[in-house]
Formats: structure tokens, C-alpha cells, sequence
């Protein structure tokens, strides 16, 4: 299935959540299995070989895709997930959001240092979310060696706020 393929399974719904924002719904990528398994073929195919040690899925559509792409690649899977979710000894990150602030957390022993970490997300649109998930992954001393979405909305400048070369994504809107 080409990307633009791909694209099309991808519901778009105006004004969601709120006023002006154009929501890309992968539900509707996610209930066609042939769509559902390209998407998760094709964003792991240029993760083979990374030698990665764990991927990361943010809560919670990244989990999602995050965690097929692990099985995929034989490597575990890490969540990094909101305030209070986890029960664990956490780290947290603050980071703003277009109206106010989030808290994001992972494990303090779900990384050890130096190990190599690929994080996925579903879209990337400003970055924040990705950037904050970064903080956590270099606070316990871990090395990112890709960030994969399956869409990324280019005109909100995420990409500009993560690490040059290690960003893909496998459709534009
Ligand atoms: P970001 O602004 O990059 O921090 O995006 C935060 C999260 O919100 C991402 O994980 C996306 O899943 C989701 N998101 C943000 N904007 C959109 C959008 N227009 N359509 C679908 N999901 C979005």
C-alpha cells in the first residue's frame, strides 16, 4: 500500500477537540487490517538494523503502533505514559501544551544508560509531546537513534524542535 494509499484510510474531522484544529482519526486506518498491517510494515522496515535496545510508545496512540513495531523488531517496549498511570519509581517531565501544561513519566529503570531507543508516536504535530518524551529518554542517560510517526502535519513545525536526521514519518498531510 502506497503512502498516499495509506493517507486515505485516514479519516479527517474538523474543529476537534476544539475550534479550528483539522483532527487526522487513524481509527479508521486502524479497523482495515490491510491498511493496519502496511502501516506497521512500513514504518518498521527502516528501523531494522538500528540495533535498538527498546522502543518507546507514547501514551496512548502510540502505543498503538508502538508496540506491534517492538514484537516486529524482537526488542521490548517501554511506555512513556501521563501523570499517575504508571506504578513504579517514575521520572517526570513538564511540557506546555497549546493551552496550558502536561506531565509525562516512565520508569526509572525501564532504560539503562546508554541503551539505544527508538520512540513512536501516531502524529506528530507540534513536537511537544515528542520533545518532552526526549528529556525523559536522555535524564536516564539512554541515546535516541529514530523518532517514527506514521503522519506528521508539517505546517506546526515539530520536526524542527527534535534532532536532525533520526525523524520519519511516512505520510504528510
Ligand atoms: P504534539 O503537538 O506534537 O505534541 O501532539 C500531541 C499529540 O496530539 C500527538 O501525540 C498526536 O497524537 C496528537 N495530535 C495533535 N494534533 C493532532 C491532529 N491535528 N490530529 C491528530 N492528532 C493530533
Amino acid at each position: 500500500m502506497t503512502p498516499e494509499q495509506l493517507a486515505a484510510k485516514i479519516r479527517t474531522i474538523p474543529d476537534f477537540p476544539q475550534p479550528g484544529i483539522v483532527f487526522r482519526d487513524i481509527t479508521t486506518l486502524l479497523q482495515d487490517a490491510a491498511a493496519f498491517s502496511a502501516s506497521i510494515e512500513a514504518m518498521t522496515a527502516p528501523l531494522r538494523g538500528l540495533k535498538a535496545d527498546a522502543l518507546i510508545g507514547i501514551e496512548s496512540r502510540g502505543f498503538i503502533f508502538g508496540a506491534p513495531i517492538a514484537r516486529e523488531l524482537g526488542i521490548g517496549f517501554v511506555p512513556v505514559r501521563k501523570l499517575g498511570k504508571l506504578p513504579g519509581e517514575t521520572i517526570s517531565i513538564e511540557y506546555d501544551l497549546e493551552y496550558g501544561t502536561n506531565v509525562l513519566q516512565i520508569h526509572r529503570d525501564a532504560l539503562r544508560p546508554g541503551a539505544r531507543v527508538i520512540i513512536v508516536d501516531d502524529v506528530l504535530a507540534t513536537g511537544g509531546t515528542v520533545a518532552g518524551t526526549l528529556k525523559l529518554v536522555e535524564q536516564l542517560g539512554a541515546v535516541p537513534v529514530a523518532i517514527s510517526f506514521l503522519a506528521e502535519l508539517p505546517a506546526l513545525g515539530g520536526r524542527a524542535r527534535l534532532p536532525d536526521g533520526i525523524v520519519s514519518a511516512l505520510i504528510a498531510f
